[in-house]
């Protein structure tokens, strides 16, 4: 793909040399990423070939910090490679993101939280196993929170519970639509530490290896749309799991989801690549240039051409917004930008689902035929605003709450 009209940033975007290799990398794998992606998704399994491609092309440790070994990414370069995946098959990208947020987290997300000296360094040492078997071993890590209550929502504490034991956890609990399920070497559990009286702020993020006693998948994934996630249904029974663990020290995921918002914009990437991909299919299809169609152009029409601005409108204020977001993105961003970034996740969301329809509607009957992938982007991208913790409606709450209170204000 050289076209900068459907590359993540377009043409005259100030990114760094990094940022444009690791984009380039990710641009190489895609075409392969796309021809597979109707696969999984008939089939409703698990992108494994991608993931190989990923670990060979150094991807799994897109965000272990260079000084471990990996490739350092900071959550903008992140995005806009994930934005990339996403372009080619929306399940891999997103997956991708549970993965790579587990090393985004604790690694250059983490060294911007306040710690004790303590805390620094067993948080330095617990941190080199995990990084370690991303990087030496090729690990993948999946990121169960989900637990069908108000947890995800960041409105309760999780149920999962994390008891203390001579030297380490036991874990009891259950997470649903955990990506990545039976194929994850490591599921990172958010759980509340199991102690009288606890609260949201004694969250803990621990790394349960998949061949742990006591930890069993169940459940079918016959979803809609983002087939190959495999977000399946993982439970816990007396799952013990030693010190080292522990992704993030006591206390550490209750700050960084206060002071570093964006942590939870990851998500959108993907769907910013699904809206992306649309709009190029529609162009390609209207000029009569898709591959094993008939050259048949119906470009001439003015509604086509008519739907198709409509189209670009919608793409190039959602790129607009993705793109100021990632700028944003930063520990202890000032209140414009937090609401911008809930902005941002809306509007990608939502219109990553309407330029697909968009595009069905101009394209007609033949291109929603699932020999062709624009019906699978559009299931796919219906997912999207579901997506906790800052779902389409999540959103908008936030927007309306924050933008009309300051911190502690109430009414009488
Ligand atoms: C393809 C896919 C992959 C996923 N992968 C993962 C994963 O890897 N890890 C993971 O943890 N989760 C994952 N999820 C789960 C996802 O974030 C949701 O938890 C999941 O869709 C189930 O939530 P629900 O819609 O049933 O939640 P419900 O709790 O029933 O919420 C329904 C809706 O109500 C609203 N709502 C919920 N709570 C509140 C509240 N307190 N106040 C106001 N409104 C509220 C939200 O808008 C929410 O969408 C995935 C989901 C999908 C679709």
């Amino acid at each position: 793909m050289n076209d900068p009209r459907y590359s993540v940033t377009g043409s005259g975007f100030d990114s760094t040399r990094k940022q444009k290799d690791l984009i380039a990398l990710a641009e190489s794998l895609g075409p392969v990423f796309a021809a597979r992606a109707g696969k999984y998704d008939r089939e409703a399994s698990f992108p494994f070939e991608n993931y190989a491609d990923l670990r060979s092309a150094s991807l799994l440790g897109l965000c272990v910090p260079e000084k471990f070994g990996g490739l350092g990414a900071d959550l903008r370069t992140y995005a806009l490679v994930s934005a990339t995946l996403g372009k080619y098959c929306g399940a891999t990208a997103l997956t991708f993101n549970m993965h790579a947020c587990s090393t985004l987290w604790p690694g250059i997300l983490a060294d911007d939280l306040d710690m004790t000296a303590a805390q620094k360094q067993e948080h330095e040492r617990y941190r080199a196993v995990h990084f370690k078997r991303v990087v030496q071993d090729g690990s993948i890590y999946a990121q169960p929170f989900s637990e069908g209550s108000a947890a995800a929502a960041g409105k309760a504490p999780f149920g999962t519970l994390a008891a203390k034991v001579d030297g380490g956890w036991r874990i009891n609990g259950k997470k649903i639509f955990a990506s990545l399920a039976g194929a994850a070497h490591y599921y990172g559990v958010l759980c509340t530490e199991d102690k009288p009286g606890s609260s949201m702020r004694d969250t803990l993020y621990i790394a349960v290896p998949a061949d742990a006693p006591g930890f069993t998948i169940t459940g079918e994934w016959d979803p809609l749309g983002m087939r190959g996630t495999l977000s399946r249904t993982l439970l816990f029974k007396d799952v013990f799991v030693p010190d080292d663990a522990q992704m993030m020290p006591r206390g550490l995921y209750f700050q960084a989801a206060g002071r570093w918002p964006h942590m939870f914009t990851t998500l959108s990437p993907t769907y910013m690549g699904i809206a992306i991909a649309a709009c190029e299919f529609t162009v390609q299809y209207l000029r009569g240039e898709l591959p094993d169609m008939p050259p048949v152009k119906r470009r001439m029409y003015p509604t086509k051409q008519i739907a198709v601005a409509e189209m670009w409108v919608k793409l190039e204020q959602t790129r607009a917004l993705f793109l100021r977001m990632l700028e944003d993105a930063r520990v202890d961003p000032p209140k414009d930008a937090r609401l911008r970034a809930y902005a941002a996740q809306y509007t990608i969301m939502e219109n990553a689902n309407a330029l697909c329809a968009l595009a069905i509607r101009t394209c007609g009957g033949q291109s929603m035929l699932k020999s062709l992938p624009l019906e699978r982007l559009y299931r796919d991208s219906r997912c999207g605003a579901l997506m906790l913790p800052w779902t389409a409606e999540l959103c908008l709450d936030r927007i309306g709450r924050e933008a009309l209170y300051e911190p502690g204000e109430a009414d009488d």
